[in-house]
């Protein structure tokens, strides 16, 4: 692309955008007006303001330095409170014109612009996009990418919705609504600062059909599918199995073996959905269904989003099911060799139970008579796929399995028709965890001191911070330098850093020396959430809880307390909060009830954009967002069911470019 060299490629490339058409989907997330009339402009607003300089003040030895222009009804100040003097020596002379750019303010009755910026050419009148960034992108080159290419990008859009849904809605085309999103118009001003243009409503409304009819046809081809009746015999394996895990199953979570073992039974092919907190029982419950299905001959696989998970799953699989069956592991970061022995052992069904991480759906991985797939923490696996796992392993039974409840007035919306079931149950052995909110620098000392006496107990602790390194644009607590700060009072008992960008193998030994005691104290972001296991641990900091939806900061407070010790919570704005995130967080202070918490977060959420939806296992949206857009939604949902019964294979020429997009997604290749 014109504009875009290796480096900038390189930037690019961290915020996901690897191809044309990423970049035509990187959306402006803000909209900024111009103007040049100032009479009409509010204050805080962008203007661009252009006459000559009337007056200079940068003698004095440090800033605030200041000057005036001059413009045709009147002057504005101009300040800068740091930058070098030869700059503006150079750039401000008395007399010299120019065109500024700046945000317009008021101070003691002056209009002022701080640190403006000099144009080359005064732009017309208008609105401009403001992108998502990253560090080394600035707003200006963005723009200056979409502009060199804007012919370019445009000519890939390719109309995906059939006409007459086009038609029955009034939508404005695809190419001309991402046009009016990238390249706006001042007219569209107001609707595009809103997020609610016509435009955008086209893009949610296209977003939406696209994904619950990747659902339907996946679905669909699941149905089509006869798959293998499985005649467990739950009766018979549950007291073995309960002599082997060494306690008896509750009635939760005999219920939802039931409901499983019916599924099973079944020769429709299962695609159930179990959900109940961390430590609620779901993974026992998995383990005994496993085993009810090993028995009759076939085999079974667990997925586990991470590497660190699968290792934890593999070692109670193994320990527990020693006699009953041969457990094996097989993850991504293992050596060919490995790997290869691993295929092996899979397709020559020595292996009745793997366990293992997305490595499980690659090639190579031939099951010799697969009957039940679980998949833990759902929210990582998409309908792509899960259109890959059924056509790898035609009609196998699915179980997902989420420690995140979803509120009831959603879960049609994100899983559509798949039945749930849930365990309702508090946590096994679990006191609530003491949660408390500290904010103001103030408390940081009361934190230090509740960590030193933790530590003196020979407890272990947690801190979540929501940034890795230090942000320009962001000024929020991050892990590295929190690490660095704890090394000083703390370093003797170990402190270590854990975040995504630390390759899975050097994660690995982190946990190990976590969970084993040789380091006490883990520094880390939210990849702590899932499922990480450290009963010993039990205190744990929070920074920024107002960042984290309610449902993510009930999940990390279920690291903590995992043993017979009261764990203990601290949610610290270090900078305080507003009444509406204190309120947020209030509902976690009085809950431990995630089904309860999930409903609260539903409701108090604001439109903020901020928490996403992501925490319920929600695939990404780019612009739809299942909590605002219900009424889309319901439109969406009645096209949707039209078109799979009309025409379920696409194949009627308005169906064309629908059966292209989920050819190229690898979705469709099933139906047939
Ligand atoms: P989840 O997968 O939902 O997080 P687990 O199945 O791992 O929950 O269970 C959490 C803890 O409770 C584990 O230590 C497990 O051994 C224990 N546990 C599970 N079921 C029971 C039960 N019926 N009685 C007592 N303890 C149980
Ligand atoms: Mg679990």
């Amino acid at each position: 692309m014109k504009k875009v060299g290796p480096k900038r490629a390189a930037l690019l490339q961290r915020l996901g955008l690897m191809e044309a058409e990423d970049l035509l989907w990187h959306l402006p997330r803000a909209y900024q007006a111009i103007r040049q009339d100032i009479s009409i402009a509010a204050e805080g607003e962008t203007v661009v303001v252009c006459g000559s300089i009337a007056a200079v003040r940068i003698n004095n030895y440090r800033p605030p330095y200041r000057a005036t222009l001059l413009i045709p009804h009147g002057t504005i100040e101009l300040v800068w409170f740091s930058g070098s003097r030869a700059y503006l020596a150079e750039n401000f002379a008395v007399g010299a014109e120019m065109c500024l750019q700046g945000v317009l303010r008021s101070y003691r009755g002056n209009l002022t612009i701080t640190h403006p910026k000099i144009l080359k050419e005064a732009p017309p009148e208008g609105v401009l996009p403001l992108y998502p960034l990253t560090e080394g992108i600035t707003q200006d080159t963005m723009r200056e990418i979409f502009i060199a290419n804007r012919n370019t990008l445009l000519d890939k859009c390719q109309e995906l919705l059939p006409s007459h849904i086009v038609k029955r809605y009034r939508l404005p085309g695809l190419r001309e609504s991402l046009e009016a999103l990238h390249f706006p118009n001042s007219q569209d001003e107001k609707t595009l600062q809103s997020q609610r243009s016509r435009y955008h409503k086209r893009l949610i409304f296209q977003e939406i059909v696209l994904f619950e009819l990747g659902r339907k046809l996946v679905n669909t081809a699941q149905r089509l599918r006869s798959g293998k009746a499985i005649a467990t015999q739950l009766t018979k394996i549950v007291p073995d199995i309960e002599q082997k895990l060494g306690f008896p199953l509750t009635g939760g979570q005999l219920k939802v073996l039931e409901e499983i073992e019916r599924d099973l039974q079944s020769s429709l092919p299962m695609n159930r959905l179990l959900q109940g907190d961390v430590g609620s029982g779901k993974t026992a419950v998995a383990l005994t269904a496993m085993a009810s299905v090993v028995q009759q001959g076939l085999q079974c696989v667990l997925m586990a989003p991470t590497e660190v998970l699968a290792n934890q799953h593999f070692r109670l699989f193994a320990t527990v099911l020693d006699e009953f069956c041969q457990v094996g592991l097989l993850t991504g970061s293992m050596r060919k060799k490995e790997r290869e022995q691993a295929y092996r052992a899979i397709t020559d069904g020595s292996w009745k139970i793997v366990i293992g991480t997305h490595a499980l759906f690659t090639d190579g991985v031939d099951f010799s008579s697969l009957g039940l797939c679980v998949i833990d923490e759902q929210h990582r696996f998409g309908v792509e796929q899960r259109a890959a796992l059924g056509r790898r392993n035609p009609g196998v039974n699915q179980l997902y399995m989420s420690a995140t409840p979803i509120p009831r007035t959603l879960a049609l919306t994100v899983f559509g028709e798949m039945p749930i079931s849930s365990l309702q149950t508090v946590p096994f052995g679990r006191k609530p965890v003491m949660t408390r909110y500290y904010q103001g620098k103030a408390q940081y000392k009361r934190i230090l001191q509740e960590i030193q006496q933790q530590l003196e107990e020979g407890g272990s602790i947690y801190i979540v911070a929501p940034l890795i390194e230090e942000s320009e644009s962001l000024d929020l607590a991050d892990a590295t330098r929190i690490q660095l700060e704890l090394q000083k009072p703390f370093g003797t008992f170990g402190v270590e850093l854990l975040h995504g960008k630390i390759s899975s193998e050097a994660r690995n030994s982190i946990m190990d020396r976590f969970t084993s005691g040789q380091s006490r104290v883990l520094v880390a972001t939210t990849v702590i959430e899932v499922g990480v296991d450290n009963p010993n641990a039990n205190y744990l900091v929070i920074y920024h809880p107002e960042r984290f939806g309610l449902s993510q900061l009930h999940q990390l407070r279920g690291r903590v307390g995992r043993g017979y010790e009261q764990g203990h919570c601290v949610l610290y704005s270090p900078k305080g909060c507003g009444s509406e995130a204190r309120e947020r967080i209030a509902v976690l202070l009085e809950s431990q009830d995630g089904f309860h918490i999930a409903q609260q977060d539903l409701q108090l959420r604001g439109p903020g954009q901020l928490l996403g939806v992501r925490q319920w296992g929600m695939p990404e949206f780019t612009v739809a967002d299942p909590v605002r857009d219900t009424k889309a939604w319901e439109f969406a949902r009645l096209e949707v069911a039209e078109i799979i019964n009309s025409d379920p294979a696409l194949t009627a020429p308005e169906n064309r470019q629908l059966r292209d997009y989920f050819t190229r997604k690898q979705i469709l290749t099933i139906v047939h």
